[in-house]
């Protein structure tokens, strides 16, 4: 399918919040990574969320011209291709853009959206994260606010976080007494600043969740937070304003505390580090399988099928689609797709395909 449209997208994330699943947001930075998500999802005939952060944008761009903005819309340009032969709905969203690189990310990606708009075009992206969580919360909703009000006007979707994810992701670092938990009284904030706006937007809570992955203790998820947060905002404002909510550093999850936190209204999971693994493991794999075929050892030639980027980009591709495919279902969204078509069929022969 095309790129899912603003009604589409809104329908996807209602329809998550009260079937208590979700959708995997997972970061790509490349053609082949891109594919490997839309393959994923194809799979299991659930639609998704493909994003790209700032420092994807930049390598997306190429290493010597390393635009955040440009990458991004070239990774986007090529999904709204790609996506229209698989019959799933996408939705693009950029991740993480702190305030001192709106100038340089979002803000040329919005208007961008707003040019195409103009000229009776698709958005560009279906929404973008704003990351003030590093600013007193005053000052990230006066800019968020801010931002509402101008997404508003194209049809784009906001996502904004209160509280902190812990560890490290595209070089940013949290500090180690960062506020890793948000507050319900943060989130009613939140709900006074924003709501009257008439915007649509997702929230980033955080219950400790880190970016990364790291060993099995260390990590102290705490996801009825955000059912805190969530009665505090239905006894004040009514159930129609319960959160839609964005698990951030979902990688590395126990699955009890991913489908807990479903139960609270995630409906969005960012995936990065896992997919990033699953991507370069057959890598590994196979260079160490075929040492002698990718170098050129002791003056011989090497194999030119063992080198070539394909063999196994194919694989990591794969791989990745693998991994994508465990997330949806983690996320309880296998076979929850909106689309309605007619068959479809892989084109390696024999695999399962996906029918009406
Ligand atoms: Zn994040």
């Amino acid at each position: 399918m095309p790129i899912a449209d603003f009604r589409t997208y809104c329908e996807m994330l209602d329809r998550a919040r009260t079937n208590r699943f979700a959708y995997p947001a997972i970061n790509v930075t490349s053609l082949t990574t891109a594919n490997a998500v839309l393959r994923g999802l194809a799979e299991s005939r659930s639609d998704g969320i493909i994003q790209v952060s700032t420092g994807g944008g930049a390598f997306a761009s190429g290493t010597a011209v390393k635009d955040m903005a440009l990458g991004a819309i070239s990774i986007a340009e090529h999904v709204h291709r790609a996506a229209a032969r698989y019959p799933v709905y996408v939705a693009l969203h950029t991740d993480h853009c702190q305030a001192d690189k709106l100038k340089s990310f979002v803000l040329p990606l919005v208007a961008e959206t707003e040019r195409r708009r103009a000229c009776g075009l698709p958005n560009l992206f279906n929404s973008h994260m704003f990351d003030g969580s590093a600013l007193p919360l005053k000052d990230n909703l006066d800019i968020a606010a801010t931002l509402l009000e101008r997404f508003k006007q194209s049809e784009l979707i906001l996502e904004i976080e209160a509280g902190v994810v812990g560890g490290e992701e595209d070089g940013m670092r949290a500090e180690a007494s960062a506020k890793l938990y948000t507050t319900p009284e943060d989130t009613l904030e939140v709900a006074r600043r924003l709501n009257g706006i008439g915007g649509r937007y997702l929230l980033a809570a955080t219950f400790g969740n880190v970016h990364g992955v790291y060993k099995p203790g260390s990590v102290k998820l705490k996801p009825a937070i955000l059912k805190d947060c969530q009665d505090a905002i239905a006894r004040k404002y009514g159930k129609s304003a319960l959160f839609h909510l964005v698990f951030h550093g979902g990688s590395g999850s126990e699955l009890h505390e991913i489908r807990e936190a479903l139960d609270y209204g995630v409906v969005k999971m960012n995936i990065d580090t896992d997919t990033q693994y699953a991507f370069t493991r057959p890598i590994a794999d196979h260079m160490l399988k075929h040492y002698d075929g990718v170098l050129r050892v002791d003056s011989e030639m090497g194999d030119k099928k063992a080198y070539d980027p394909r063999t196994y980009l194919a694989l990591a591709e794969t791989a990745m689609a693998e991994r994508v495919k465990r997330a949806v279902s983690e996320l309880r969204g296998t076979g929850t797709t909106m689309f309605k078509g007619q068959e479809w069929h892989l084109s390696s022969a024999g695999q399962e395909a996906c029918h009406e």
